[in-house]
């Protein structure tokens, strides 16, 4: 607006027409002068996904988006619902570098990083099309948003300001697989964001496998990095657990879960495994009970997700894996 010669309050008009108010065309800005309007839609564009494919879980209400972005990329999103709690999991890259055995991103490798706008608009798309906001929103989809730290934190902004989208920010989580010095530098800067951390395994040489950013980032130091961050924030991190019954599923594994992580402000998320392969397989429901028993933990918070979209693979990339091999198939 300073290069155009416009009034500084211009810009928080259009920051508030966007992020506010969800204008999704330049018309809607009625503040602005006819004249700036036009302008503006000669110079930039609002939005750049377009929805390619969109599934729901019959049984759970889990709903899986998939949108091309400007470029034709594409990336996916979902909307989980767990009692009052209406949760937007989005993507932060198209694709992953960190080829996590049991996902399906990490199979696409890093194609790019998404932008500032790419990542807020997947929360924009998906509450305009049912209508209603999130309670929550979790970096959990495509990528790892440490490695997109300026973009993804840029994004959480607009989603936690209250002139932005207006979620409260502690609601909105940062959750990594471990990348030790993203996790330093939120909490040197006081991010006011939710983190959370992949665990899946307590074993450096079964993390390894299955999680080969491991081999850089081990677990010892991971916590240390955890420690750090409860301590200088005071507040709770989560642990993500996914359960994997060939890998990390044992009452063994349990207590050694608990036991490594005990003195630390945490809270511990078990969720079975929602992959479509047969070696990263859900451990049996009677395991999975085991599990849920043994790292119980008084003094702490431990929650058993439920596999929500089973049928409608809402884990991470399989809807973009399954929307490329319809491409592929010929067609008879
Ligand atoms: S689980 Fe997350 S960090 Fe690991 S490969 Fe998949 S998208 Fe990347």
């Amino acid at each position: 607006m300073k290069d155009w010669g416009e009034p500084r309050f211009r810009a928080r008009q259009i920051y508030e027409g966007l992020y506010k108010h969800g204008f999704d065309s330049f018309d809607s800005f009625t503040t602005l002068s006819k004249a700036l309007r036009k302008k503006l839609a000669e110079n930039f564009v609002i939005r750049r996904l377009r929805q390619v494919d969109s599934i729901s879980s019959e049984k759970d209400g889990t709903r899986k988006f998939l949108w091309a972005l400007g470029d034709a990329y594409k990336i996916e999103s979902v909307i989980i619902y767990e009692g009052r709690r209406t949760t937007f999991c989005i993507s932060s890259q198209v694709g992953c570098p960190l080829d996590c055995k049991f996902c399906a991103t990490g199979k696409m490798g890093l194609l790019r990083n998404l932008t500032p706008g790419e990542i807020t608009e997947q929360v924009f798309r998906m509450a305009e099309i049912i209508g209603s906001r999130p309670t929550n929103i979790v970096y959990m989809g495509m990528g790892e948003p440490m490695l997109n730290y300026e973009a993804v934190i840029a994004a959480a902004r607009v989603l936690g300001d209250v002139d932005g989208f207006g979620l409260a920010p502690r609601r909105i989580t940062i959750s990594t697989s471990g990348i030790i010095p993203g996790i330093y530098r939120f909490a040197d800067e006081g991010q006011p964001f939710s983190l959370a951390v992949s665990l899946n395994s307590v074993d450096d040489e079964v993390r390894k496998k299955i999680m080969p950013v491991s081999k850089k980032y081990p677990i010892e130091k991971l916590l240390q990095a955890a420690r750090y961050y409860t301590e200088k924030s005071g507040r709770l991190i989560t642990f993500e657990y996914v359960l994997l019954d060939k890998f990390n599923s044992t009452q063994q594994d349990a207590r050694k879960l608990v036991r490594l992580t005990h003195s630390l402000k945490s809270k511990i998320n078990v969720i079975p495994c929602n992959s479509d392969e047969e070696l990263y397989r859900p451990p049996s429901e009677e395991k999975i009970a085991v599990f849920r028993e043994s790292v119980n933990d008084r003094s702490r918070r431990i929650t058993l997700r439920k596999r929500k979209g089973w049928e409608i693979q809402a884990a991470c990339g399989q809807l973009y894996a399954e929307n490329e091999r319809r491409k592929k198939k010929p067609k008879n």
